[in-house]
């Protein structure tokens, strides 16, 4: 074994992510992830590795990181709930994930949150809505809400259009990347039943787009349900054209829509994933010049102070620099000022 594990339970003595992650995903790898070569910080250098296997970079705390940097606290009227757009509730309906990946914005969130949503709160949630006619769609988020067995979600998405018949679902899941046997034939004739909904997965390295990944998501466009990705840019895992440009166009020939490429957020623990803003202007411009229409997803940051998500490079007003060094300040569309650091 690594020292994967005493670091792992180092992490979840001190209440922060363990090491989780599927054969399947650390099959992946073109290395062992016990013997894998790491950087100077010990995070490994195969893109599949860096997501899943705990180092110890997690432990520093760099400025302006934060535990909750979308603020979602202050935007959840009920446990589990998040309200933070009008239109839009956002319900978390476990802590767990198949994959803990290493950058999670919600990586200090997690382990405390692993238990699945109770029948309590999907009654509480179906309230929610019943009280909020300006909800047009629900998140269905976590943790991986696919962590969740299917007869709970089933529940709790019957409650939904129960309370509001016709809402929209959005499913938000990693497990077609990080464990694609999750998608079987229980959830996919249950998931059939509950259109219009949507599957958001996270992909953020080609390598991820293996053969089983493409057959899961053949069956799930068979079913109807249309998949969109979200990506992070992440140092050391995709923070190049080339592997981006691979990805996206990959994921497109999947007949996956990309959607997003986030820059990272300042959750705490994760500036060693972080690249420097600058850089990842640079590279969505040379994007531009290389994939189609279809092919190009938005680039955005979550403000840090929870005004919500921005667009790159629209929102960018300026480059400044102060006694805490060079920062960003960005527009959101109700003409709020936001900084973002140039470096983690
Ligand atoms: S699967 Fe999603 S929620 Fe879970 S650790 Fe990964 S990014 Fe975070």
């Amino acid at each position: 074994m690594s020292d994967v594990s005493p670091l792992s339970e180092t992490l979840e003595r001190k209440g922060l992510l363990p090491f989780a992650a599927p054969s399947y995903w650390l099959n992946l790898a073109s290395e062992d992830y016990r013997t894998c070569r790491r950087d100077e910080n010990g995070v490994p250098l195969d893109p599949i590795l860096a997501q899943a296997l705990p180092s110890a970079a997690e432990l520093i705390d760099a400025p302006l990181e934060s535990e909750d940097p979308l603020r979602e606290k202050e935007h959840s009227p009920l446990p589990r709930l998040v309200h933070q757009y009008s239109s839009r509730l956002l319900i978390r309906v476990t802590g767990a994930c198949p994959l803990y990946c290493r950058h999670c914005f919600r990586r200090n969130l997690l382990p405390s949150e692993r238990e699945f949503i109770s029948s309590k709160e999907i009654l509480q949630a179906q309230g929610y809505l019943k009280e909020h006619p300006e909800l047009r769609e629900v998140l269905i988020s976590g943790g991986d809400p696919l962590s969740v067995p299917t007869e709970i979600l089933e529940t709790l998405f019957a409650r939904l259009r129960e309370a509001r018949p016709g809402i929209f679902l959005r499913l938000c899941t990693r497990a077609p990347v990080s464990l694609p046997e999750r998608i079987d034939e229980a959830l996919l004739s249950m998931l059939r039943k509950y259109k219009p909904l949507r599957l958001v997965i996270q992909a953020n390295h080609p390598k991820e787009l293996s053969g089983l990944f493409l057959e899961k998501i053949e069956k799930v466009l068979a079913a109807g349900i249309p998949v969109r990705s979200q990506t992070v840019l992440l140092k050391g895992v995709n923070d190049d054209t080339n592997t981006l440009e691979t990805l996206f166009s990959g994921l497109c020939r999947a007949g996956v829509d990309p959607y997003y490429l986030f820059q990272g957020d300042l959750a705490r623990g994760s500036s060693h994933f972080r690249v420097p803003l600058s850089r990842g202007l640079a590279m969505y411009e040379e994007l531009r010049t290389r994939l189609s229409g279809l092919e190009m997803p938005r680039y955005a940051v979550d403000a840090p102070d929870g005004a919500g998500k921005l667009y790159l490079p629209e929102s960018v007003v300026s480059r400044q620099e102060d006694e805490q060094g060079a920062y960003w300040l960005l527009r959101a569309p109700d003409g709020s000022l936001h900084r973002y650091p140039e470096e983690a």
